[in-house]
């Protein structure tokens, strides 16, 4: 019997797309008239959009494998060199991330003092362990205040517009965390595992042929992947059909379907819950209160997405792929991304994108604002931070009120009590990017691997 995939963003395509390329009987139903939930590109007066992400470094094996069965490897695009800088804006302008230990010493992006403070690093201590810190805490230990507040918090926002004091270090940053645990210092570790890395070179070698580790997109944008995984899964996906209940039948499960203004039932052998925890909690609800109140606990922060465009010869081309902003700094926008310039493509020559993001957890309430405003926000912002003073001539909002889900302190523990609590139903999963990965590639990744999970329980389906 067929599996039932709730959801046709990412994380539900690459499922149900992946159950049936091996031959699984499986159907998708999302509630939107298009496919893709957060990610989706637009055309729009010689700009293409994107609606919510705009990239994914290429270094999970899992992305590529897909894209390649897609026959979508030819379409990568890589960043042009152009937007290698990135930029942070502290102590009243814009100042370039340095990218090496040497330019970070020479570099202004910390005053002296905290400079000396992180190479102090080198004598971090371990935590003890099963402690889940806040990715605060666990910065300031290892790096000081000041560089927790400027650097690892616009990292932070750049990923999950979140509060650096409420988010668990162990579900955002897990890497960080192993390597506390195996080296102590993070600055140790990292020495070590780039010596690991060249003693595993056969001498005089070359590395195997491996991923860019570019950031990335899809010609076309990154809707090409959505449209393809669409076209692929052809009739097996249903837009417009929302889900509405779940009940436990013989030998599986019912779906009530609300379709087209009609009510309809969808027995299958398996689900899979790939829709935002918010719903997912109220599809848990009647059949088990506990774990529908585990899933709903995890929050979400709302983000406005604003493309500010500019016509040839308005405004210079920016420099690097963008800026972030620290939330001390007190500013109103998160940061910008200079979309021309990481992918030129997505203008004719010579205009010039924007895209700025504006909310989180810090500022909820500026998602709130209607277009308008949020336009006008965004181009004081860019002005006062970037000296942007030309007049866009397209400018275009995406909303999304909950947006980004926030790995808060606790969510690995609550993570492990919804896995506990999934046992109690056979054939019953959680996909999605609220568990066990924001990212494009954790989605993916994890979505592979559930439906291979799904496969090698019941081959024949
Ligand atoms: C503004 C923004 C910028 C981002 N930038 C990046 C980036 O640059 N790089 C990166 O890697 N990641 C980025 N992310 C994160 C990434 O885009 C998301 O984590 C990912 O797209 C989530 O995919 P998903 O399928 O898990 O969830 P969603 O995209 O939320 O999909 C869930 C789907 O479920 C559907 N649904 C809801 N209720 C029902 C129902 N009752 N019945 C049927 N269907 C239902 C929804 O309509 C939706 O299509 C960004 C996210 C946002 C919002």
């Amino acid at each position: 019997m067929t599996v039932a995939v709730v959801g046709g963003g990412i994380s539900g395509l690459v499922v149900a797309w992946r159950l049936r390329s091996r031959g699984r009987a499986a159907v998708v139903l999302e509630t939107s008239t298009r496919l893709g939930g957060a990610v989706g590109t637009r055309q729009h007066q010689g700009f293409l959009l994107e609606t919510g992400p705009n990239s994914f470094l290429d270094r999970e094996p899992a992305t590529r494998e897909l894209a390649s069965a897609l026959k979508l490897e030819d379409r990568i695009r890589a960043a042009d060199p152009a937007a290698k800088r990135r930029y942070v804006y502290t102590r009243g302008r814009l100042r370039s991330v340095p990218a090496s230990p040497p330019a970070f010493l020479g570099s202004d992006i910390l005053p002296l003092g905290a400079k000396l403070r992180v190479m102090g690093e080198l004598f971090s201590g371990r935590v003890a362990a099963g402690v889940d810190e806040s990715l605060a805490d666990f910065g300031r230990r290892h790096l000081g205040r000041t560089a927790t507040r400027v650097l690892l918090d616009a990292v932070q926002t750049g990923i999950f517009a979140g509060d650096v004091e409420r988010l668990s270090v162990g579900a955002t940053f897990p890497q960080l965390v192993k390597l506390e645990r195996e080296h102590r210092s993070l600055i140790l570790g990292a020495i070590r595992a780039q010596r690991a890395q060249r003693k595993a070179l056969p001498a005089g070698g070359t590395p195997a042929p491996k991923l860019s580790g570019a950031l990335s997109t899809f010609e076309g944008g990154l809707g090409t992947l959505i449209d393809t995984l669409g076209t692929s899964l052809g009739d097996a996906v249903r837009v417009g059909a929302t889900v509405e209940g779940l009940t436990r039948v013989d030998g599986g499960w019912r779906l009530a379907v609300s379709e087209q203004g009609r009510r309809a039932e969808l027995d299958a052998s398996e689900v899979v819950l790939a829709a935002p925890a918010y719903v997912t909690q109220g599809l848990l609800h009647p059949l088990d209160a506990e774990l529908a109140a585990r899933v709903g606990g995890i929050e979400y922060a709302p983000i406005a997405v604003v493309h500010l465009g500019f016509d040839a010869g308005t405004t210079p081309a920016p420099d690097g792929f963008g800026f972030l902003v620290p939330p001390t700094e007190g500013r109103r926008l998160l940061g910008s991304i200079h979309a021309s310039t990481v992918f030129p493509f997505r203008v004719e020559a010579g205009r010039v994108l924007y895209t700025c993001m504006v909310g989180g957890a810090k500022r909820p309430d500026l998602v709130g604002l209607d277009e308008p405003a949020l336009v006008a926000l965004a181009r004081e912002e860019l002005k006062a931070l970037a000296g942007v003073t030309a007049t866009p001539s397209l400018t275009q909002v995406y909303r999304w009120p909950r947006g980004i889900p926030q790995y808060t302190v606790g969510h690995l523990e609550r993570m492990a009590a919804v896995d506990q609590g999934l046992g109690r139903w056979p054939g019953l999963h959680l996909a999605g990017n609220a568990y066990k990965g924001v990212g494009l590639n954790d989605c993916i990744r994890n979505g592979l691997q559930l439906a291979d999970a799904l496969l090698a329980a019941s081959p024949r389906g």
